[in-house]
């Protein structure tokens, strides 16, 4: 052991200063900050090290606290000296600490936080992962999911409708999936246009949560009966021909009610909902 020849000047931080600590990692870290402390200061000896576990050893035995603020700390003697002192709980419950042990529980703490940190950010993931399915499940899609070409838009006057177009024509061939725009409850489905009329051929209606509802007409094959729930980019028809339709495509609407007559521009619709058509 060094001669009890020299003073070392340990600066406790203020936090453990206030609050210090009850439990064996708490006097641990303590330690093994003051000895980094003092390592960074350029004092550091031998005799810190040493100095450590004398401090630990002589509170336990004089039952005196440890040394805080700006103290000084008499390597060898045993004796020391304090403006303020810890509460002597911890000196009393707790037996001699080496500077590897101190060093042990740093790293031990250290890798416990690290820890604490990594699962925070996977936590953080799950749920970002998890508003994200919950905000695709809430989207709105095309009808048609690509390949398509936009024909008679929304509100053209022809000699094929009685008024002016009631929908928004996507190009397609016969057999092409269509896809709910929107998850929802089937109103129609079938021939006639669902019971809209012969002019729609073979028709789908379906009233989404927002009240809005939408239909696809001229359809080849339809795959979903009324009543039925759909989801998001369900496909619940095949494209066609039916009806009053001079080609192959798709006739879709946006209604603010199930039947003919209450229809929107159903484009200004699906972009206002954030849907790229
Ligand atoms: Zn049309």
């Amino acid at each position: 052991m060094p001669a009890a020849d020299r003073v070392i000047n340990v600066n406790v931080p203020p936090d453990m200063a206030r609050n210090p600590p009850t439990n064996c990692r708490g006097i641990a870290l303590m330690l093994s900050t003051l000895m980094r402390n003092a390592t960074s200061a350029g004092i550091r000896t031998r005799a810190v090290g040493v100095t450590a576990g004398i401090v630990a050893s002589a509170a336990l035995m004089s039952g005196a606290g440890m040394a805080t603020g700006d103290s000084s700390v008499t390597a060898g003697s045993g004796d020391v000296t304090a403006e303020e002192t810890f509460t002597s709980r911890w000196a009393t419950e707790h037996s001699e600490f080496t500077r590897e042990q101190a060093d042990r529980s740093y790293e031990a703490a250290q890798e416990e936080a690290a820890e604490a940190k990594r699962a925070e950010e996977a936590a953080e993931k799950k749920a970002a992962e998890k508003r994200a399915a919950e905000k695709k499940k809430s989207s709105w899609v095309a009808p048609i999911e690509d390949g398509y070409s936009l024909t008679a838009t929304y509100g053209n006057s022809g000699d094929r409708w009685a008024s002016s177009h009631s929908g928004q024509d996507f190009a397609v061939p016969t057999g092409t999936p269509v896809q709910a725009v929107h998850g929802g409850t089937v109103v129609k489905a079938g021939g006639n246009g669902g019971g809209d009329g012969p002019a729609y051929g073979n028709a789908v209606v379906i009233e989404h949560p927002d009240g809005t509802y939408s239909q696809y007409a001229h359809l080849d094959q339809v795959k979903v009966s009324p009543g039925e729930s759909v989801k998001t980019g369900d496909r619940i028809a095949l494209s066609g021909n039916t009806g009053n339709s001079s080609g192959p495509h798709l006739h879709f609407e946006i209604r603010t009610a199930p039947d003919f007559g209450t229809s929107v521009d159903p484009m200004a619709h699906l972009r206002g909902q954030g849907v790229e058509v």
